[in-house]
């Protein structure tokens, strides 16, 4: 019973976690319609045709309206501004141009957007959202003097809170088949608990009726034997009398052994049951943990991995069409690396990626974007650099990790990387990106090594 009453309290505490992120996530949800409406008012007034998809959108963002109907009205929206662009020289509303309005009015608004826009990226704080990514946007909130600059922010908050909500969602999933689990095992339980009742009022009601007889023989052979006037006659009746007595007591103790083996039974398959709901319950908690903490970082560096990397670029790849803020991505990869395992072994190899991780994030801006991709691969994103910044970043980071001093056993041990450069072009998709920057590394390679080349 204490076990069951632990699972329950245990599962009731997981619901009420899941019920305060929900509500959580409504308030996120409030404020960020709410610098939807503001946004929308900020961009009201510069073209006709933007103004018809703006209102449209506050519109709808005002009732409330689902996550399609938004998505469609912010692609719609998105086409418009990329029209507007292309016609318009004057009014580029993507490229970057002194936003802080020349009217007192709109100076206002773009306070209040942004005094909004740090609100909500206070509140995430609450949740469990990637710390060092909510610093990075708040320090470029602050920094922010263009409308593409603050759009860049506002972009990236939503990439946040999606990521979130997404893993949310995967959360309650999961909790939610645990729970249909765990409430088939205490239903399961429970009728056990019945049967047993059950089967302990038969125990009693048999021990009654075996009473019952017994005291009825001995109550019979009691008359028989003051009536009795010959004693083979009386020898005769007593023995007739045990022998009935004798076979009711074997007969109960037979009922009673059945129903001990039946019991035991029972008991064994209740005990397992019981440890598999525990096995399973320590299988979701560490899911969840991985889920919330695990799934999107490499466990040996603890840097981003290969699938959260895949996220983000195709995200970025979607965003060049909205926005020209340069973006540039470095492809890295540890030079003769299989010389370090074999020479020194694999735990010295793990050594070296972990410190040639430290290097790029202790290198790079807490907005950089570090992954490792592939075993000695790691992937980089620079934001808002251009070609030739972004190459000098990327020497600066392999002089870096060149200099990083590794001994092992006892012999000092020289590491170097090299790395391919591309800047995102607004047609590029992933894949196009992602093999320019491997050719360019394959040049590198083969030019040498230690170098970065840029495609
Ligand atoms: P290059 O300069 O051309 O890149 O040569 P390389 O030796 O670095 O490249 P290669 O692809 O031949 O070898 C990569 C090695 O990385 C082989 C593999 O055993 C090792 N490796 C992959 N993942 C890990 C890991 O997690 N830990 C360790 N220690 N080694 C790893
Ligand atoms: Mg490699
Ligand atoms: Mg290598």
């Amino acid at each position: 019973m204490s076990e069951i009453a632990d699972w329950k309290q245990k599962y009731h505490a997981s619901l009420r976690e899941i019920e305060a992120d929900e509500k959580r996530w409504r308030e996120v949800e409030q404020i960020l319609r709410r610098l939807i409406g503001r946004l929308c008012a900020a961009g009201m007034g510069v073209d006709p045709q933007l103004d018809d998809e703006l209102t449209a959108l506050a519109a709808a963002n005002r009732r409330n309206a689902d996550a399609q109907e938004l998505e469609r009205l912010a692609q719609s929206l998105t086409t418009a501004v990329v029209a507007v662009d292309a016609t318009s020289p004057v009014l580029h509303l993507t490229a970057q141009f002194p936003a802080p309005a020349p009217s007192d009015a709109k100076a206002s608004r773009w306070k209040s957007t942004c005094a909004a826009l740090a609100a909500l990226l206070e509140d995430l704080k609450e949740g469990e959202t990637d710390e060092t990514a909510l610093l990075g946007l708040l320090a470029e909130l602050a920094a922010a003097e263009t409308d593409s600059a603050l759009a860049a922010v506002v972009m990236r908050t939503a990439d946040l809170i999606q990521v979130r909500s997404e893993s949310l969602a995967r959360e309650r999933l999961q909790a939610a088949a645990v729970l249909s689990e765990v409430t088939k095992r205490l239903e399961e339980m429970a009728g056990y608990l019945t049967e047993s009742t059950s089967a302990n009022r038969n125990r009693f009601d048999d021990t009654l009726s075996l009473n019952d007889t017994v005291l009825s023989h001995v109550r019979d052979l009691t008359d028989e034997v003051s009536g009795a006037t010959e004693l083979s006659l009386l020898q005769s009746v007593v023995s007739a009398r045990l022998e009935q007595v004798a076979k009711q007591v074997s007969d109960f103790r037979a009922r009673e052994a059945v129903r001990m083996v039946e019991y035991n039974g029972r008991a064994d398959h209740m005990r397992e049951r019981i440890a598999d709901l525990e096995r399973e319950a320590v299988e979701l908690h560490s899911k969840l943990d991985m889920e919330k903490h695990g799934a999107r970082l490499d466990p040996l560096t603890g840097v981003a991995n290969r699938k959260s990397f895949d996220e983000r670029f195709s995200q970025a790849i979607q965003r060049r069409a909205l926005s020209d803020a340069p973006l540039v991505m470095l492809l890295w990869d540890i030079d003769s690396f299989k010389v370090i395992n074999d020479s020194y072994g694999h735990r010295a190899g793990d050594r070296v990626l972990q410190s040639v991780a430290r290097c790029f994030t202790t290198s790079l801006r807490t907005s950089d974007f570090v992954a490792r991709i592939g075993g000695e691969e790691f992937a980089i994103l620079l934001s808002g650099l251009k070609l030739p910044e972004a190459v000098a970043v990327a020497n600066q980071v392999r002089t870096a990790v060149e200099r990083l001093k590794f001994h092992f056993r006892g012999t000092p041990v020289r590491v170097t990387i090299s790395c391919g450069i591309t800047e995102l072009h607004p047609e590029d998709a992933a894949e196009t990106a992602f093999d320019r920057a491997d050719a360019a590394l394959y040049r590198a390679k083969n030019s040498g090594k230690n170098l970065c080349i840029a495609a």
